[in-house]
């Protein structure tokens, strides 16, 4: 079932209570920790590498105007075309209106959430051209009719079995929960698409300034496949994702494929210049890099810039409780997990709920300690809820609830009473040592979990008791 026309607390509710999902998210995020510490922990000086990386990001966003154009000037030097895209109505019309003049009935795409941010295939596909997924997890998640839950991993909400009964549906496959034979299932299948596809299109993970270059990093060899085989390959990247030399990738590879997968590197990295030049045998006739800003120049300059310099590596939502918890879908938009609560409301701010995603925190920095880039999450995850309430975005029972504590914590008499009645409710509430549901508005807070009983005695009640006996005797 899609949630995603659900308000955000439904959309978490449902996923609180959906066994299968914590299953398949227990199992892929404890995986994707391990390997991630693992791969961390070889290197003698990963903290060295992450303040590099960080700094060839601050540099690279520091003079994000100028790296931008260089690198346009050098694609179109090379014989590329360059979109320099507003918005996602510019991208998508510009990559549909090169579908419809080139002909170009079936497109095969590797891994790109630019272009899940701007919806693309439902644009192609409503000017009647064929889209493929050929990333193993996307190409799940398109037949499932679903939408990516994770930056790398899109179908971490599936289990074996869901994938092999979707598999049977789709492919005609005997029912199985070995790997293997639906990896050959859906090669084959894709193999196809591949032959047959007038255009690629992918997302980059790097744009490199100096060289005119895009960098795509991939584990299944369909990045490239897309790339090469269609005689038309767009690239769309959001214009963050730069750097300035390729001698930068020598440490950004290194961060992300660690971070990402716990591998030392992706399997490829494709670094392409254009369309194949006279003489070489592979590459496309043509080539078109789409710079996609959608709200990027926006928030660049502002307080939440260091945001932009995220590589998409998903550490943070493997590291985080909230996201271990409730998966990609419940946070409503494309992006999810820690970044996902700064850049979705960053974004997409016409989603109705989405101000409500930075408290999809505990603020425990588990996403900040794991991220490459030293990303400050907690901190702009504060800085977002702040700008909520200055807008008004909070429940009418917030402000004097928090002015009701604020008294209560400043006046020790109202604190002892306002205790005493905090324990009276709480062990009439009880039932077998826990509060399963707490009375309204409080009750959003037992939708997902218990709440503790306070205990019997405080802890100056104790102190005091203590303090009597060893006077007394
Ligand atoms: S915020 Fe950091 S950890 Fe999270 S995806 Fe981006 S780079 Fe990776």
């Amino acid at each position: 079932m899609s949630t995603h026309s659900l308000h955000f607390f439904d959309r978490v509710d449902t996923a609180l209570h959906d066994e299968t999902l914590r299953t398949a998210l227990n199992r892929a995020t404890a995986r994707f920790v391990g390997n991630r510490s693992g791969a961390i922990g070889a290197l003698s000086d990963a903290d060295t590498l992450r303040d590099q990386a960080r700094a060839i990001r601050a540099h690279a966003l520091s003079r994000l105007d100028e790296l931008l154009v260089r690198l346009a000037e050098r694609v179109e030097a090379r014989g590329g075309r360059v979109c320099w895209a507003s918005d996602g109505e510019e991208a998508r019309r510009y990559i549909a209106e090169l579908a419809r003049s080139r002909g170009v009935r079936s497109i095969v795409k590797s891994k790109s959430m630019a272009s899940e941010e701007i919806h693309l295939n439902e644009a192609l596909e409503r000017a009647g051209v064929e889209v493929v997924e050929t990333d193993l997890g996307e190409y799940i998640i398109q037949i499932a009719g679903e939408t990516p839950s994770h930056i790398i991993a899109p179908a971490i909400h599936k289990t074996r079995e869901q994938i092999s009964a979707l598999f049977e549906q789709h492919l005609g496959m005997p029912p199985t929960t070995e790997v293997p034979p639906m990896i050959r299932a859906a090669r084959q299948a894709l193999r196809q698409r591949f032959l047959r596809a007038d255009m690629g299109i992918s997302g980059v993970n790097f744009g490199i300034a100096d060289e005119g270059a895009v960098v795509i990093v991939e584990n299944e060899g369909n990045a490239r496949l897309t790339t090469s085989v269609p005689r038309i390959h767009v690239a769309i990247m959001g214009i963050e994702r730069i750097v300035e030399r390729l001698e930068d990738l020598g440490v950004m590879l290194q961060v992300l494929a660690r971070s990402a997968t716990g591998q030392k590197l992706s399997v490829y990295t494709s670094i392409i210049s254009g369309p194949a030049r006279p003489g070489e045998a592979d590459g496309p006739e043509e080539f078109h890099l789409v710079l996609l800003d959608n709200g990027r120049s926006q928030i660049l300059g502002g307080q939440y810039a260091e945001a932009l310099m995220c590589i998409r590596c998903g550490a943070c939502l493997n590291a985080c409780p909230v996201y271990q918890s409730i998966g990609g879908h419940a946070y409503g938009g494309v992006y999810s997990g820690p970044i996902g609560a700064i850049l979705t409301p960053l974004l997409q701010p016409d989603l109705p709920d989405n101000y409500l995603l930075p408290y999809a925190s505990s603020l425990c920095g588990a996403c900040q300690e794991v991220c490459p880039v030293r990303i400050a999450i907690p901190d702009l995850l504060l800085r977002l809820r702040a700008d909520a309430v200055r807008a008004g975005k909070f429940h009418p029972i917030e402000k004097p609830a928090i002015q009701s504590y604020a008294a209560m914590m400043n006046n020790p008499a109202l604190y002892r009473v306002g205790g005493k009645f905090a324990r009276l409710g709480t062990r009439l509430l009880r039932r077998k040592g826990r509060i399963r549901r707490l009375p309204p508005p409080l009750h959003l807070w037992t939708r997902g979990r218990d709440f503790p009983a306070l205990p019997a005695q405080t802890f100056s009640e104790w102190w005091e008791e203590r303090e009597r006996q060893r006077h007394n005797g």
